[in-house]
């Protein structure tokens, strides 16, 4: 192709509207393994790194022990290597800590080091799942952020990262979970038009969506070979059909067409961080577009 080609060529290729430094986003999700922030939240980070903002992955445990046959250390490596990737096809920044999954403690030294997240982020937004779950590592992963909150602005706490200067919205990702109450979608988003590169993206974790998860369904026979058939597999397994009350609340952000909504991911304001209006969080979350 010669240069006057490749320039016509360049003309008509959609081009991402780059926000101002001053109207950029900052958002970190926090997950207990690398493969949690992306089904949280992967299919919202997909929509703000398109729009030209700034997301953060960090997994607080390096995922060590989730295999029948790799022991912790050859397992570390390869969850750390899936998760790179996945950052890639995310268009995130991936960090993994080296804490030893299963293990995960709310301990002080933690705790320092979600603050230093969140303040070298320069969080506007940050994500975490809620303290109520099956699994110890997502619980304290909660209670970490949770501990953070309101912290992160305090400047004696952990005074070698400068403390940030208002505190951010922080945000639960959605789960099942009942009791002590159940999870309220406060934001609903609409993942459809990122759907499938959301699916593509957590392929990237194959050591999970294709080893050990099947393993300890009594389902690895049904794992197909092929990656077409792998991302299929994956798209039925992981569809994220809205439940009611999220329904509603795509109604409320998307208007009549939030009833037509497919695939959505919801989040619960944290009673913990800035309290925002709607009108701050449509100004947060610039995909909610009637
Ligand atoms: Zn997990």
């Amino acid at each position: 192709m010669n240069r006057f080609a490749l320039f016509c060529l360049l003309l008509l290729l959609p081009v991402a509207t780059i926000p101002a430094q001053e109207a950029r986003l900052n958002v970190v999700v926090f997950g207990a393994h690398p493969d949690d922030c992306d089904l949280d939240a992967g299919g919202t980070a997909l929509l703000f790194s398109s729009l030209g903002h700034r997301v953060k992955f960090v997994s607080m445990t390096n995922g060590d022990a989730g295999h029948y046959e790799l022991d912790r250390e050859a397992l570390s490596a390869v969850r750390r290597q899936e998760a790179a990737e996945a950052g890639k096809r995310f268009g995130v920044t991936y960090t993994v800590l080296d804490n030893h999954d299963g293990e995960l403690v709310p301990s002080l030294e933690n705790r320092m080091q979600v603050i230093r997240e969140i303040r070298s982020w320069d969080a506007d937004i940050v994500i975490a799942p809620r303290p109520n779950d099956y699994h110890p590592d997502h619980r304290y992963t909660g209670v970490l952020v949770q501990d953070a909150a309101y912290m992160v602005i305090v400047p004696s706490v952990a005074p070698d990262t400068p403390p940030l200067k208002k505190n951010p919205v922080f945000l639960y990702s959605a789960d099942h979970f009942q009791k002590p109450s159940a999870f309220e979608p406060h934001i609903a988003v609409d993942i459809g038009p990122v759907f499938e590169k959301k699916i593509y993206a957590l392929a990237a974790h194959a050591s999970q969506f294709f080893d050990w998860l099947p393993w300890t369904m009594g389902q690895l026979d049904q794992v197909p070979e092929s990656e077409a058939e792998r991302l299929e597999y994956l798209a039925k397994w992981r569809a994220a059909a809205p439940d009611s009350a999220t329904r509603k609340s795509l109604e409320k952000w998307y208007g009549p067409r939030g009833s037509r909504v497919a695939h959505a991911e919801a989040f619960e304001v944290c009673e913990y961080g800035k309290q925002p209006t709607d009108e701050e969080i449509r100004r947060l979350f610039p995909m909610l577009q009637p």
